[in-house]
């Protein structure tokens, strides 16, 4: 921006002494706490949120003036002056405080967050050819909202009547098929017609075309879709009239809550209770809490809809900080589907056992295809199977950079690591003992399952819905399409499909493993559980006909799988709620996770057993570890974990912030802080 700089060079030399040219602090996209601090013609204003350009060691970066008038901490004469103002882009005080705070409660430095929020550095460098203006239509006239039943009417009242109070949390808590996208659209109207942003938070970007559609024909503006595969041109596009204000609906997902909003109105965080909202790499948060905090400091109201909310959502509304609403029952005739338990356990001899599609499950299937209607069998597995090893000497097939087992992926040719991504094509003859062609598979992915139907029905169409395989919200599209064409009877999907679809057509639901998630160390396996086939069942029978749902299960009895049999979710949710409060488990405590990692195993162990003995001494702080991470290694990194417990009255991040300070962080080894973790391994 040459014309930018000589402006200010020139109106600096104009006030040649530096001391009456004032110096602002500049906070720059980089990995760091600290802002800079530079000078400014004191001709020339500035004020927090502008954009300018400074030089940074050698090179020449965009930042935000964080503030101004301060005293500085060198002498003026090391400092250096600002090259030039970005014309034409600041930040909001909204998002400025925004940022503060998300800086503040992931305890990462604010340049990180800034980065996040300042994404698509190409914006401040002018276009040689400016982008074509983008079209905003004028809603269809002609097109008539669904008239709401009673329980969406009250709904919706209720939703507009928080407009105007500023900042508030509503839960819209409905059971599956209730209706609760057609009242958010109803509701959010209202801030659509006096031209304020709406934000659609989704935890899986391939829900997005669907409500996108529906959006559209709703208002006859298609809203602006934010997710990470957009293109450079897309992405310049949307986040400029996002901080313009001139995109109006934003649907995305978790990462669209750090768009430079103009002018915010309601935040909606569809199908609030998925663990997809938590955001495990680089800065650890949990979207839909951020969606609150950003609707806190935006003074707007903040929607979270689902059918099987989280603890955490429920006990806020428990202690009034949120507002609930129920949509009691599914729109129109639909019903809620009947479960029922297939018992493999009573399955006798080992003809039955043969198979991963128990004889009940297929005779059901059959039948179902048979009158025309659409199937889904659901196992949240990727890939073929999970663990590949040699008959003849057991070697199992591992990555060598983790602790976690190949997963051989048929689309793919290849074996897989799901942690760190590593791949490779397994030769037939096993490396350790020299036998040939000795490779079993253990236990089914989604790609086995497809293989078995594909041998016992070959007559029936199939399609497997999983993230490597559908991997965008194009390919989801095209493919929903099929499903809505009856193109396909037969859907075997991970959690993918699980959530927010709507395939009148499709009327049984089969689960291949029930059980699958509800062992192991995981605080909230039996909420995961529950909440995941609770939303897979309700894919089932979502209009007229009636719909079924299996579940295959070694363990009838376990409490997650009784509820669901029963429908009795209320039970299940006092339940938990009871074995979390005596466990002094969140929502009733607050956790967060220290994780060390290094390339060195001792460097690791040291600096972890340092953290322990220098952990805060206090009744109130309970500090467990350290141990040996489950993963005990990734990417080639040793791993070691803590975990820390304090009531909901302190401050768990001072409490780490003080404890840092106690120890020295060697350089070859990482801490990350994770806190309200959902991943303990
Ligand atoms: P949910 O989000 O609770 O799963 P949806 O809003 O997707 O439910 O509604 C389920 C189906 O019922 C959709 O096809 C939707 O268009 C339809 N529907 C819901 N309410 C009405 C209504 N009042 N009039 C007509 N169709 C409705
Ligand atoms: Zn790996």
């Amino acid at each position: 921006m040459p014309e930018q700089k000589q402006s200010v060079d020139e109106l600096k030399n104009q006030s040649p002494q530096a001391e009456k040219n004032p110096c602002v602090s500049i906070l720059l996209p980089l990995p760091f706490k600290d802002t800079y601090d530079y000078l400014v013609p004191a001709s020339l204003p500035l004020i927090p949120g502008m954009i300018v350009t400074v030089e940074f060691g050698q090179r020449h970066l965009n930042g935000v003036v964080w503030s101004v008038g301060k005293t500085p901490d060198v002498p003026v004469s090391k400092l250096k002056y600002i090259s030039g103002i970005v014309e034409g882009f600041s930040l909001s005080p909204e998002n400025l405080e925004f940022l503060k705070w998300v800086s503040s409660y992931t305890m990462s430095p604010l340049g990180t967050i800034l980065k996040m929020m300042m994404s698509v550095p190409e914006v401040f460098t002018p276009l040689k050819r400016p982008a074509p203006q983008r079209i905003f239509p004028a809603p269809d006239p002609s097109f008539n909202p669904p008239l709401l039943e009673p329980q969406q009417i009250e709904a919706v009242a209720f939703l507009k009547s928080q407009f105007s109070r500023g900042y508030s949390v509503t839960l819209l808590d409905g059971v599956t098929g209730s209706g609760k996208t057609e009242v958010y659209l109803e509701a959010l109207k209202e801030c659509f017609l006096k031209k304020q942003q709406i934000l659609i938070l989704l935890p899986q970007i391939s829900l997005a075309p669907q409500i996108a559609q529906r959006f559209e024909r709703r208002f006859g503006v298609s809203p602006t879709l934010w997710h990470s595969s957009l293109t450079k041109a897309q992405r310049r596009e949307s986040w400029k009239q996002i901080h313009s204000g001139q995109a109006q609906a934003i649907i995305g997902a978790r990462s669209s809550l750090f768009l430079p909003y103009a002018n915010l109105g309601m935040i909606v965080v569809d199908e609030e209770h998925d663990p997809a909202y938590k955001q495990e790499e680089g800065v650890i948060y949990q979207a839909r809490d951020l969606a609150v905090a950003r609707a806190y400091l935006e003074k707007i109201s903040c929607l979270l809809a689902s059918a099987t909310p989280s603890l955490e959502t429920l006990y806020n509304c428990e202690s009034e900080k949120y507002q609930r609403i129920q949509l009691k029952s599914r729109y129109g005739v639909a019903e809620i589907p009947a479960i029922q338990i297939i018992d493999l356990r009573q399955l006798s001899a080992r003809k039955e056992k043969k198979y991963w599609i128990s004889a009940p499950l297929a005779t059901h299937l059959k039948e179902t295809i048979a009158a025309g209607e659409q199937a889904l069998i659901y196992l949240n597995r990727r890939g073929y199977a999970p663990l590949t090893l040699c008959g003849s000497c057991g070697t199992k097939l591992q990555c060598p950079y983790c602790s976690a087992w190949l997963v051989n992926h048929l689309k793919h040719g290849k074996f897989i690591c799901h942690h760190c991504g590593h791949n490779v094509s397994v030769s037939k003859t096993c490396q350790e003992c020299g036998a040939e062609e000795s490779w079993v598979c253990c236990g089914p992915g989604v790609e086995r399952i497809a293989e078995e139907l594909a041998e016992r029905f070959p007559s029936f169409r199939t399609t497997i819905i999983s993230s490597d395989i559908i991997e965008d919200a194009d390919a989801m599209a095209q493919i929903a399409e099929k499903i809505h064409n009856h193109d396909i009877d037969i859907i075997i999907g991970t959690q993918m499909i699980a959530k927010g679809h709507h395939f009148p057509n499709l009327t049984l639901v089969g689960i291949i493993d029930a059980d699958l998630g509800l062992s192991g160390g995981d605080l909230r396996a039996s909420e995961k559980t529950y909440q995941a086939l609770h939303q897979v069942a309700g894919r089932a029978g979502r209009e007229e006909k009636t719909g079924h749902v299996y579940l295959q299960t070694y363990a009838p009895e376990h409490p997650v799988l009784m509820s669901l049999l029963s429908g009795d979710r209320e039970t299940f949710i006092a339940q938990e709620m009871e074995s979390r409060e005596r466990g002094d488990m969140p929502p009733f405590t607050r956790l967060a996770s220290l994780i060390f990692s290094s390339r060195h195993r001792e460097a690791v162990e040291l600096t972890a057993q340092t953290f322990a003995r220098n952990a805060p001494r206090s009744q109130d702080i309970l500090v467990l570890g350290p141990s040996p991470a489950p993963l005990a290694v990734v990417r080639g990194k040793y791993r070691w974990r803590m975990l820390v417990q304090t009531p909901r009255t302190i401050s768990i991040q001072s409490v780490i912030h003080q404890w840092m300070k106690q120890v020295k962080i060697p350089t070859n080894v990482k801490v990350k802080i994770d806190i309200d973790p959902y991943s303990f391994l």
